[in-house]
């Protein structure tokens, strides 16, 4: 079940209230317009009627797939360290309910940026799995070595049988495309199998550049 509340929200520009619908969740089956909303970054997004003022709203979201076992848990935040502890906070809580008893095998993800849980719909979406994903996201992006610092990756779309890659260049203020043919996905995916990886999950999951490096350098979700 999609659920939401409406609040009144103060502009933090011109300080004119207003109200808002918040989403705090969203089931694809139940909302596939609100779905829709959610992948035109119109959802939770609050925008001021009076001065244009345009912002996310700092309220955690579960967004809920069932037909495709995809679960992820969003609570935005840029801060890297509250970040690790919500996620801690997230395994805790679950592992003393029942609920991973319920959700046998699905993908459960938590992300704090937003940008990254829309890029996790449209991989799912687009049946790709986003460990294979994010380890072809490291080669894209170690392409050009010295600057990958300055650069985010994200999963563009899928067409033609090639990947598109959108690279977004913040110090130079550029964006780039990168297309990498499906092949390269299966290969990567297969060894990654092969290597014991499963395409599900056993607790909720962090699966981002650390995530990928951590696989490449061995470690896989089983142990
Ligand atoms: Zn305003």
């Amino acid at each position: 079940m999609s659920i939401n509340l409406k609040q009144s929200v103060k502009c933090p520009q011109c300080s004119q209230m207003s109200e808002v619908t918040v989403w705090s969740s969203i089931t694809v089956k139940d909302s596939p317009d609100l779905k829709a909303d959610l992948l035109s970054g119109k959802v939770n997004m609050f925008n001021c009627p009076s001065c244009s003022h345009f912002g996310l709203m700092p309220h955690p979201m579960l967004y809920h797939d069932e037909e495709k076992k995809l679960m992820i848990s969003f609570s935005p935040t840029n801060d890297p360290v509250l970040k690790q502890q919500l996620f801690d906070n997230i395994r805790k809580t679950s592992a003393q309910s029942d609920e991973l008893e319920k959700l046998v095998g699905y993908n459960l993800r938590f992300t704090a940026d937003y940008n990254e849980l829309l890029e996790k719909v449209l991989i799912f979406d687009n049946g790709f799995n986003d460990k294979a994903i994010e380890v072809i996201k490291l080669m894209v992006i170690s392409g050009d070595i010295d600057k990958s610092e300055q650069r985010v990756c994200r999963f563009g779309k899928f067409e033609n049988g090639e990947i598109e890659f959108m690279i977004h260049d913040f110090i130079e203020n550029q964006l780039y495309t990168s297309t990498v043919p499906l092949q390269t996905y299966e290969t990567v995916y297969n060894s990654l199998i092969e290597s014991g990886m499963k395409n599900y999950s056993f607790d909720w999951e962090m699966v981002d550049s650390v995530y990928a490096t951590r696989l490449l350098n061995g470690f896989n979700n089983n142990f």
